[in-house]
């Protein structure tokens, strides 16, 4: 098929996509809320204090297990005891921001399910919901789609907070929560069974995934190494006093060198399992010339495996390299090794990661060539991208979605809040999010290439891909 032809498929199944929603937004009253986090009468310690002692057993612990227990500390994680959306809360993410997200996403779903050949059991995989709110506007988007709303035989989110599992049920069901063996289980309102699991290790994998992870990556633990003289080292936390030598800064952190213990990072002197195995296993770290440094997380390259593998895993005959596809849409760089990326947010401003640990959301880079690399020799996908936000959304026609909202709403103030919402989705200028956020995908070996990264509609046909 021609590309002229591609594209004009594309932008004629664009309208009609568009054509045929009906863009209410806004489920009002968002139904019921079960299963609360449990409550403690007992005062709880502090996290910071707990780390503290553990450091000061043990000695200095590694960023990644920081990174972890300040986000998902069962007790006071993070991302356990609050919500933290929105302009009330510490940021604010896409589909926060505006339908338009969602609803594109669920787009290139169906655009890609339709270059699959229309899979007839599919199960909607997002991994970290947050609100559940990307969820809640692709579903509303799905309602259009009759055939492939009805292929959906669940949705499964894989989600590490009781308390947002608890908000996201709010957004997504009326019907209330049941506990089953493996996770928590509800009905969509929209009549689809939902499930909701900590691991996604535990999601079934009996039938053609679509799976999403928006700004999930980048909350999984990274470890730092230096390449010192001596050979890599590992930076890792410690509390104490700090020497000027040794304690390294960050963004938002302010050096102070007083009598105060307090966290702070360090290079270790000495190597560790780790510093010998992590740098050693990529020629892109090997490389590296003495002094770089570098931040990697085997707990994303485990996670990029596994999705990949889903994929490449869901053979048939008719679909002999496998079925469904993942998408990743975070912040980072597409080619270059993140370094010195650990932040921490609270309040939409940078603070110090090490104040107050458990209050501020921790995040880090994605190192989006490492995914690729552990997709396609791991995992068997092609892998496409990443290409920056911006250009992924007006490809999939952000812009013709723009219009149609604005043209809907009939107050000046309504028209210049889509045009808002669309600009901060999609501006590249001085570090905006359609240029620092990328989205990447992995489908089956030898399928279209996909809608966003360069391909078009692809209609190759109905044929019952099982
Ligand atoms: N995708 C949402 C939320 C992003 S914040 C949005 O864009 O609005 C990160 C999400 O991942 C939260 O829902 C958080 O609770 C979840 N999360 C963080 N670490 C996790 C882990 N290790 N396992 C499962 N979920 C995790």
């Amino acid at each position: 098929m021609s590309l002229i032809t591609q594209a004009f498929i594309c932008l004629r199944r664009q309208r009609f996509l568009w054509s045929r929603y009906h863009f209410s937004r806004g489920l009002a009253g968002l139904g019921t809320r079960s299963s609360s986090p449990p409550s403690s009468t007992q005062p709880k310690r502090k996290l910071g204090d707990i780390l503290a002692d553990v450091v000061k057993t043990t000695g200095p612990i590694s960023v990644a297990a920081y990174m972890r227990q300040c986000l998902t500390n069962p007790e006071s994680g993070y991302y356990i005891k609050k919500d933290p959306f929105g302009t009330e809360g510490d940021f604010i993410t896409s589909p926060e921001i505006s339908q338009m997200f969602g609803e594109l996403v669920a787009i290139w779903c169906i655009t890609e399910w339709i270059a699959q050949r229309r899979p007839q059991r599919i199960r909607l995989i997002e991994l970290g919901p947050g609100r559940g709110t990307l969820m809640r506007d692709m579903l509303k988007a799905f309602q259009s789609f009759a055939p492939f709303k009805n292929t959906i035989v669940d949705i499964c989110l894989v989600e590490a907070s009781p308390t947002l599992r608890t908000t996201q049920h709010g957004t997504l069901c009326d019907s209330a929560t049941t506990e089953t063996e493996d996770g928590f289980s509800s009905v969509t309102r929209y009549g689809i069974p939902i499930k909701w699991y900590i691991n996604l290790k535990e999601v079934p994998t009996d039938v053609t995934s679509f799976i999403i992870a928006h700004e999930f990556f980048d909350a999984l633990p990274i470890h730092q190494f230096e390449h010192t003289q001596n050979g890599w080292r590992e930076i890792m936390i410690d509390y104490s006093v700090p020497q000027e030598k040794t304690a390294l800064s960050l963004p938002g952190q302010t050096r102070s060198f007083d009598e105060d213990p307090k966290f702070h990072l360090t290079v270790l002197p000495y190597y560790t399992a780790s510093s010998k195995v992590g740098p050693e296993s990529s020629p892109r770290y090997k490389s590296l010339p003495v002094k770089s440094k570098i931040e990697i997380s085997p707990e994303s390259w485990d996670v990029a495996k596994e999705l990949a593998l889903r994929i490449s895993e869901q053979r048939t005959p008719k679909a002999p390299t496998g079925s469904g596809a993942a998408l990743v849409i975070d912040y980072g760089p597409a080619e270059t090794i993140p370094v010195d990326t650990l932040r921490a947010i609270k309040g939409h401003h940078f603070v110090s990661p090490f104040e107050e640990p458990g209050t501020a959301d921790l995040s880090a880079d994605v190192d989006f060539t490492a995914l690729t690399l552990v997709a396609e020799q791991e995992g068997h996908v092609a892998v496409h991208g990443a290409v920056e936000q911006g250009d992924w959304l007006h490809a999939l026609g952000i812009g013709a979605r723009a219009t149609v909202l604005a043209s809907q709403q009939s107050t000046l103030e309504g028209k210049d809040r889509i045009a808002k919402e669309y600009h901060r989705l999609v501006e590249r200028s001085g570090g905006a999010m359609g240029k620092i956020y990328k989205v990447m995908a992995f489908t089956p070996r030898g399928t279209p290439t996909p809608v966003g990264f360069g391909g078009g509609v692809m209609d190759q046909g109905d044929d019952d891909v099982e």
